[in-house]
């Protein structure tokens, strides 16, 4: 009898366990699946993608008002939650089947259960069956925490369910400042919502550039989302009928529903990690080494779970440099710097590379490029908004090192620029590009003027 019954046994099936178990099988290995919930995972069952399709649909109402401007009367305009619900989760279903027939046709076998580690080789299947694998990777994702308990959490929604309401909430207050948070705020408020905002810290999306935050916060305050920061929920109280969500402000908030954003936690409960030897990582996901090794030789572990950079890319590109390591003979350590990130806010932003921040700690001169202006398109709108660009560059090397953007686009334009950023390209070079008119992106290539210069501070 053969050792092992599998080369590799996956554990969960989103973003980067499906790639990693294709690649696997294709490199020739024998690979087993195992998936609780939906093939997928999390991107495509509950988050990028089904929050792409609502921002889509949340953006309608914003261009219906723009309209006029150019000459169109729109008829008043109503919106059907329950329809939009129905084609986005057929849309995700049929994403989910394409999943499983992209492994089906690499020869992986696809599970649907639970999995858990017995020892490094062994796993253990919800209905007591063992297999013994030769290699195991972990790729289970994370899970939305709730942050402290307090009182009336039961009442409380993360993500996972705001994708399947039974009912549009005509009021909702959301804690969290996070990119989840914002989103999420931007698709109530754009369907209808009166939207409350609410977060402990001094100004939302921490981490990003400082300009990108409050210039977010400016256009969303604009649009007539209610934005308290400096305070927390503290209880949410059945009010027969709908909530009241009571802050550590002293305000009382009424509400339809209470969503909560308050982070991500790595899946690590309840899956053997003790009994098969594996550590734990200081930022609380699975300790790994520059090849998603973790410190038992035979397991491996990629995506969320590891908590470094939590995107649908970062698991999928993980994932992929694990199969070619162990099973390609071709060892691939993943590069996790200037690694593009959007935010489908309402407007966007996108952004690759050092903050003014960042940079300012690290380099020894910082120059700072900055553009804010109106767009084209608001000029016959009437929409009070405006685009932010922004340039991070080495003041010595002169290389750009960071691009903030805020504005319509904003996304697709990271994506763009995080190529030049990646390549190390020049302010020289951006300006040696001839512009594309009329655009917002031609701001990235006609900004001459330095905005500011900034010398590191010697530490004491
Ligand atoms: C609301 C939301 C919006 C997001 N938007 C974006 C975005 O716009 N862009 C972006 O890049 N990223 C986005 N993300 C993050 C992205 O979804 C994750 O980074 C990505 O899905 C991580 O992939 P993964 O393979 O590590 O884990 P997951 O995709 O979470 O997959 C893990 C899988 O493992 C399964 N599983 C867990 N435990 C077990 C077990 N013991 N046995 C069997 N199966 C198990 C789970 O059911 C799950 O299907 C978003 C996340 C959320 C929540």
């Amino acid at each position: 009898m053969a050792e092992h019954d599998v080369d590799l046994f996956v554990i969960g099936g989103g973003s980067g366990g499906v790639r990693a178990a294709r690649i696997a099988a294709e490199h020739g290995a024998s690979v087993m699946l195992a998936e609780e919930y939906r093939l997928g995972g999390t991107c495509v069952i509950r988050g990028c993608v089904p929050k792409k399709l609502l921002v889509y649909a949340s953006r309608f109402h914003g261009e219906f008002e723009d309209a006029a401007g150019f000459g169109w009367t729109v008829p008043h305009a109503s919106f059907d939650w329950t329809t939009l619900i129905a084609n986005k989760d057929r849309e995700i279903a049929r994403l989910e089947a394409a999943y499983g027939a992209t492994l089906a046709k690499a020869g992986v076998k696809v599970v649907k259960t639970r999995a858990a580690l017995l020892d490094a080789h062994t796993i253990r299947l919800a209905d007591g069956a063992r297999v013994r694998a030769r290699y195991v990777l972990i790729a289970t994702g994370g899970t939305p925490s709730y942050g402290d308990p307090i009182f009336g959490i039961e009442y409380v929604i993360t993500s996972n369910e705001a994708f399947h309401l039974p009912d549009f909430p005509r009021r909702v207050v959301i804690q969290g400042g996070g990119y989840i948070a914002v989103e999420f705020a931007g698709i109530f408020a754009g369907l209808g919502s009166h939207v409350t905002l609410v977060y402990r810290r001094e100004n939302i999306l921490r981490g990003f550039d400082d300009d990108v935050r409050h210039h977010l916060r400016v256009e969303m305050e604009a649009r007539g989302i209610r934005v308290f920061t400096g305070c927390k929920v503290v209880a949410v109280e059945d009010a027969a009928g709908h909530f009241v969500v009571r802050l550590t402000s002293g305000s009382q908030i009424p509400a339809d529903r209470v969503m909560f954003a308050t982070g991500r936690v790595p899946n690590i409960a309840k899956i053997g990690l003790k009994e098969a030897g594996v550590e734990i990582a200081k930022n609380g996901g699975i300790a790994v080494d520059d090849y998603s090794r973790t410190t038992v030789a035979n397991i491996y572990a990629v995506g969320d779970v590891t908590n470094r950079i939590n995107l649908t890319p970062v698991a999928i590109r993980e994932g992929h440099a694990f199969a070619d390591t162990v099973f390609g003979g071709k060892p691939t350590a993943v590069d996790h710097t200037n690694v593009p990130t959007a935010v489908f806010s309402e407007p966007e932003i996108g952004t690759v590379g050092l903050t003014e921040g960042q940079a300012r700690e690290r380099l020894a001169q910082t120059d700072i490029y900055k553009a804010m202006f109106k767009p084209l398109k608001a000029t016959l709108s009437g929409r009070q908004t405006t685009v932010l660009i922004k340039l991070v560059v080495d003041g010595l090397s002169d290389r750009v090192v960071g691009c903030h953007v805020v504005g319509e686009g904003a996304a697709e334009i990271a994506q763009i620029a995080a190529i030049a950023v990646k390549m190390g390209a020049k302010k020289a070079d951006f300006d040696a590009t001839i512009a594309l008119h009329p655009t917002a992106a031609e701001e990235l290539v006609t900004m001459r003027k330095r905005f500011a210069s900034f010398a590191r501070v010697a530490a004491e």
